[in-house]
């Protein structure tokens, strides 16, 4: 998270983490609910913001896959092979 806040920052955005020290405080929740949230001080900066974490976020998987039968390459948006429909594994 805060490396994310840093990326955002490098675009010179300001923003904030709230709910910092919650994680692992809630014990079922799953770790989405209790993540820390990334807030803009300024609304003009949040379509930005927002772009960036969702391409820092998919670039960790943003790589092509071949699926199982070896008859594709898929870019990473897609879950299904798009040519036999097997599943990413
Ligand atoms: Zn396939």
């Amino acid at each position: 998270m805060n490396n994310i806040k840093n990326i955002i920052e490098t675009q010179e955005i300001q923003i904030f983490i709230k709910n910092e020290f919650a994680q692992g405080a809630i014990g079922d929740f799953s770790a989405l609910d209790t993540w820390p949230e990334l807030w803009v001080f300024d609304n003009a900066d949040l379509d930005r913001a927002v772009a960036i974490v969702k391409s820092s976020y998919s670039s960790k998987q943003a790589v092509d896959w071949i699926c199982k039968n070896y008859d594709e390459t898929n870019t990473p948006s897609f879950k299904i092979c798009w040519n036999c429909q097997s599943e990413n594994a």
